[in-house]
């Protein structure tokens, strides 16, 4: 460990009041996969907002100069915090046990990335050697981070993450001019060869990685965060994309002739992005599926799933009796546990609308979807999708 030279600005309580304002900008605090998209029995339900851990910041004033962060650098009118590693491992530990569920350990970049992510790794060490910490420990890792620094925070780590941000390389120089895909995409690259030849070794590392990426900053259409998103998943073995919505909200200095006008995404975005993540990644749809080129944004009334079959109504009304596994998951209104169950009761007997109630499925999206056994009850709205839509926006999951 190299000597280091802590400043001591603020105390614990200011610096924790403090940490509470950084993490706004970062929604990357996750437990597990669950949390974001929550999967009902009858179908899918976005939520923007995970299941919180508590974010513990080493350092809060940034070399880089991100518009829509508060640790930017030319943010000069506030305080600064910067723990050493022993006294961020003892907040953690302190904040963890209060949470109960785990910690996420991350800083503002403090002097450059590899020192910053030195005291990190430092930190996690200290929580698992020192201070006999066991549970979950999500770490962050800086941009640009040297691999043997990526390998000494993955050893104490169940889970890493670097922060993608934008959907084009283009946006870094729009909204954060210090990061490029360089700096981003090779420690995310890192983490992803080191997790898989961690498992062949079978020696201690992190099993997981996520990332966050923003809506909303360079007026990108869903279908292009959709597509990078489907890419991400396959290429660097993430476990989970956290979706935030673009604020910029006060100018920041440096992106002056950036054209940047204050702009608010709005939250309902992020719930259809989460839908059509969990889409992507649990119900087999396409980004063709969710966002074809006709159709490049997500829709503000109705989940992607409901958008999808009413571009396709020509493949309604399905069969329960009759539709395979991947037909059912296409129905508003039955998801993958319905499903199942809807396949398990046709092996005895035959499905009817009387059954489906009896098993607890809700017949209020699909009934306009599905015959049983032959019969009807939509009330024949499925010629109109004018009406239709109305029905799915009003009746939502
Ligand atoms: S690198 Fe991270 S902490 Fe630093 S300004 Fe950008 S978003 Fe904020």
């Amino acid at each position: 460990m190299t000597n280091i030279h802590i400043p001591q600005e603020l105390n614990n309580i200011d610096k924790l009041l403090m940490m509470e304002e950084d993490a706004k900008y970062e929604v990357t605090n996750d437990l597990d996969a669950e949390c974001t998209a929550v999967f009902c029995a009858n179908d899918i339900k976005g939520q923007h907002q995970p299941p919180k851990i508590p974010k513990m910041f080493l350092a809060s004033k940034c070399i880089f100069n991100c518009a829509y962060c508060g640790c930017r650098c030319s943010r000069e009118e506030r305080p600064n915090y910067c723990n050493s590693p022993k006294e961020l491992a003892q907040l953690s530990v302190n904040a963890a046990k209060n949470n109960g569920h785990g910690v996420f350990v991350t800083s503002a970049i403090y002097k450059n990335a590899d020192y910053t992510q030195e005291l990190l790794a430092e930190c996690v060490r200290i929580m698992r050697e020192d201070l006999g910490y066991k549970d979950f420990i999500h770490a962050k890792i800086m941009p640009g981070a040297d691999p043997m620094l990526i390998a000494k925070t993955g050893q104490y780590a169940n889970r890493l993450s670097v922060n993608i941000e934008v959907a084009h390389s283009s946006g870094y120089q729009r909204i954060a001019k210090q990061k490029n895909k360089s700096n981003i995409m090779t420690p995310m690259s890192d983490i992803a060869q080191q997790i898989i030849e961690a498992k062949y070794e079978k020696r201690d590392f992190a099993t997981s990685q996520t990332t966050q990426l923003m809506a909303g900053s360079m007026n990108e259409d869903d279908r292009t965060i959709i597509i990078l998103s489907k890419a991400l998943y396959k290429k660097y073995h993430l476990k989970r994309i956290y979706y935030t919505a673009f604020h910029y909200t006060h100018p920041a200095k440096g992106y002056e002739n950036e054209n940047l006008s204050f702009t608010e995404t709005p939250r309902w975005r992020m719930t259809r992005l989460y839908q059509a993540d969990r889409l992507l990644q649990l119900y087999h749809f396409t980004p063709d599926d969710l966002t074809p080129e006709s159709h490049p944004f997500l829709e503000p009334d109705i989940d992607p799933k409901a958008a999808w079959a009413l571009r396709h109504l020509q493949m309604y009304p399905v069969e329960v009796n009759k539709a395979d596994f991947e037909t059912l998951l296409r129905v508003p209104g039955i998801g993958i546990t319905y499903a199942k169950r809807i396949i398990e009761a046709r092996r005895h007997c035959i499905v009817t609308h009387d059954l489906l109630r009896k098993m607890r499925i809700p017949l209020k999206r699909c009934i306009y979807f599905i015959t049983c056994n032959g019969r009807y009850k939509g009330e024949n709205i499925l010629s109109s999708s004018p009406e239709l839509r109305n029905r799915l926006a009003q009746d939502p999951d």
